[in-house]
Formats: C-alpha cells, structure tokens, sequence
C-alpha cells in the first residue's frame, strides 16, 4: 500500500490544501541550507526542525545516496536544482512516512522524517527514490496519474538496484508483488487503467494506478531494448527528452509526451503500449513480460532462469 502523498507537480493553488504540518514553517526554525552534489545537479537541504549534527549528518548521506541513485537512469541528475525540505514527524513508525514533489517554476521536494531511525533504514526505504524520480517527467495534469506514478514506482525499483541499496532478486520480488496488488485492485474497480487513473483520489485506486504504470513502463523498457537491439530505451528516451525538452513550467498531455518520446526513440513502442494498456480493464501483461525477461512465476515462487542467451541479457540491461 503506498503510504505517501506522492504528488507530482501540482498547481500552486493545490498546494494549499496539503496538510499544513507538512508545509509549515515554524516560527522558531530559522532553516539552514545545506547542499549536495550530485552528478549534473545540485540538491539543497534546508532543515525545517531542530536537528543535531549527527542527525544532519545521517540525513544529508540519505538524501546523497538516494539524489545518486536517480542519476545511474543516464549518467546525470535530471535538474540542475532542487531543493528539499526535511520536516519533524517523530511519531512515524517508519523512517520517510510522507514526500512529494513540487514543479511551479523550481524544482522542490518535501519529506516528512522520523530522524530516530537508523541510517540503513533510510538507505532501504523507496519514497526518495521514487519523489526524485518524479523529476525526470513533466507535469502531466490532472487525471493522468498512472503515467507519472507508474514511470517513479518503476524507477524506484530499477535505480536502486543499479545504485547498489537494492538487491536483484528482492527487486523483481517487489516488482511481482506490487502487480499482484494492482492486479487484485483492477479486478475489484473494473475499470481500466485510464478510467482508474482519471479519479484516483476520490476513489483511491491507488494500487492499480501506480503499478499498472509501472507494468506499462516495464513493457516499454523491454520491448524498446529488443526491438532496437539495445540501441533504445527507458534510459536514452529520457535523456534525450531531457536534453530538448525537459522544464519546471511546461505541462504536456501524456498523449503529446508518448508521441515526442515515440519520436525521439524512433519507434512506436510508447504509443503502442498505451494503447494495448490503458483502455483494456485487464491489468498490463506483467507474466508476459518476466516470460521475455526469463523469470519464472509460480504461486509463491520467483526464479531466475539460468544465463541462456537474449533473455538474461536484457534483465541485466535493465539493471545494469
Ligand atoms: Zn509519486
């Protein structure tokens, strides 16, 4: 269950109705920027509470590692600035209970802490994986959650492995117990992932949402390393929209953004995956895409297939 807010670019008026503990600032706090950098970027941390030394210290090697993952998608961070705010919630029972992302004319992230959790527990929670990678897209609009969601629950599985805070087989553990759930939800809503996506929030489809996306990003991801042999993927066609086109003001429709990213990757795989996925009230074909990437599914089980030829390969291109 996604515990967090995880909201992606939303327009300034919406943000007066997130929780207002989450974006007050406290009178008493003078906040303190701290900054990083990371490959092509630089991320500044601004405490919003009262932290000591070490705190910080563990805090900001957190936020390093998890800005660092972002950029093994394609070699760099995806904006040359950001800021994070890091607000007090010492009630949580986990270590990053709530994030989002804000987009309205700079880059900005919010993460409610509980700074008494050990630095490892940080290292292995998702949620700054996943906000950071909320950066690499643009805005979409409202309506259209499945295409943001699914593209950062994808990411924050994938990264992480190829950063190294995630190991291999747990990865495709979590990639097919999350299908699992979007799969149940999907059965439950009958709805397609359009009509899911379209009132999310009201409705709370949450599950079918964000991993419907990510099954249509993992399609993606393999169909275009096959049918380019290697020469396209989710890495290149993010970079290169990123290098044309990538900005905190410009909203796209996700239907301009799969025609540019079609166009950029010189292929069809983006619009033909949408088509396939989003209007169908069968969840995206997650067996079929483990079957190519040779990993075997049974009630319980998940093994890899031995190293046989094209299929390892391309799971080892995946998290290379
Ligand atoms: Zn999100």
């Amino acid at each position: 269950m996604c515990k967090k807010a995880c909201l992606s670019l939303l327009p300034f008026f919406i943000y007066l109705l997130l929780p207002a503990t989450a974006i007050a600032e406290k009178d008493n706090i003078k906040s303190e920027k701290h900054i990083t950098y990371v490959s092509g970027g630089e991320v500044d941390v601004y405490f919003e509470f009262q932290a000591s030394p070490q705190t910080k210290q563990k805090l900001l090697k957190w936020l390093k590692v998890s800005s660092e993952t972002v950029t093994t998608l394609y070699g760099q961070f995806p904006v040359k600035l950001v800021e994070v705010h890091l607000y007090d919630l010492p009630t949580a029972n986990e270590p990053v209970p709530w994030g989002e992302v804000w987009k309205n004319g700079k880059y900005r992230v919010n993460f409610q802490v509980n700074a008494n959790f050990p630095l490892a527990s940080f290292i292995s929670d998702w949620t700054a994986s996943h906000e950071f990678s909320h950066l690499i897209h643009p805005y979409t609009g409202t309506g259209s959650a499945w295409f943001g969601e699914g593209l950062a629950t994808y990411l924050q599985n994938t990264l992480r492995v190829r950063q190294g805070s995630l190991n291999e087989m747990d990865m495709w553990r979590k990639l097919l117990d999350g299908f699992r759930r979007g799969e149940h939800q999907a059965q439950q809503n009958r709805l397609t992932l359009f009509q899911a996506s379209k009132n999310m929030r009201s409705t709370g489809n949450y599950q079918h949402v964000y991993w419907g996306g990510a099954a249509y990003f993992l399609a993606v991801d393999i169909r275009l390393r096959e049918i380019t042999k290697g020469r396209e993927s989710l890495d290149t066609a993010w970079h290169k929209f990123q290098q044309c086109c990538l900005s905190e003001n410009n909203s796209w429709s996700v239907e301009t953004l799969i025609s540019k990213l079609d166009q950029l990757t010189e292929t069809s795989v983006f619009s033909e995956e949408y088509k396939n996925n989003l209007f169908s009230k069968n969840f995206p074909d997650y067996y079929n895409s483990f079957k190519q990437l040779g990993i075997k599914v049974s009630s319980n089980a998940l093994t890899l297939e031995a190293n046989n030829g094209s299929m390892s390969q391309l799971r080892r291109q995946i998290i290379k």
